[in-house]
């Protein structure tokens, strides 16, 4: 029992679904392969501006597809309260599985309570534990609902994502600054067009 009187529960960051298994990460083959694609389109690897970029592509993705590891503590609901919570604007960087190119936006989390809360910090930890992997959009945003959903077993969820992908910014059609919004709605913020309302004129 903590001084609130409400008895935590820690809950394991579990990200199911991940496509990189960071178990099986090996820094040394994928340099070599860093080596292989600079050489591949034409880099003259000699350059002496090039000697670690191979050491530094691995480290890189190796970071980026690593999820921290955090403990979210969940807590009785006492006060029973039963309106809306949002973390907006959570900032967040991904790698897209389609061209391991980055998209980065912003997050809003949103849920009504049932029985169990959780501190507002740890929303921004959910979202960059499901960022920390290759992703889409839509896959990211379905993560992060039915993570929220199984967690908190809440009233209602919302999650919408704002995002720029460099895929579609900086090749392919090259329109910077197109933002791509994804949502999830579930449960009470799905069924009651009030709540849904207030959900999305706070994430405008
Ligand atoms: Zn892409």
């Amino acid at each position: 029992m903590n001084a609130r009187g409400s008895d935590p529960q820690v809950v394991a960051p579990a990200t199911p679904g991940r496509v990189v298994d960071a178990s099986k990460l090996d820094l040394p083959a994928a340099e070599r392969a860093a080596l292989d694609l600079l050489r591949a389109i034409g880099a003259d690897i000699d350059s002496p501006g090039l000697v670690g970029t191979p050491r530094r592509v691995a480290a890189s993705f190796a970071e980026l597809v690593t999820p921290a590891e955090f403990a979210a503590t969940s807590f009785a609901n006492e006060n029973g309260y039963d309106e809306l919570v949002i973390a907006r604007d959570i900032p967040f960087h991904t790698l897209c599985m389609h061209h391991l190119l980055p998209f980065f936006g912003q997050a809003h989390v949103a849920y009504v309570p049932g029985e169990k809360i959780v501190g507002i910090s740890k929303l921004g930890r959910v979202v960059e534990a499901f960022a920390r992997d290759l992703q889409l959009q839509e896959r990211m945003t379905v993560q992060i609902a039915d993570w929220l959903e199984e967690t908190l077993k809440p009233r209602g969820v919302g999650v919408v994502l704002s995002a720029e992908h460099t895929c579609m910014t900086i090749r392919g059609v090259r329109k910077p600054g197109t933002r791509t919004v994804t949502s999830a709605v579930r449960g009470s913020l799905r069924d009651d067009p009030r709540a849904r309302q207030e959900l999305f004129s706070l994430v405008e």
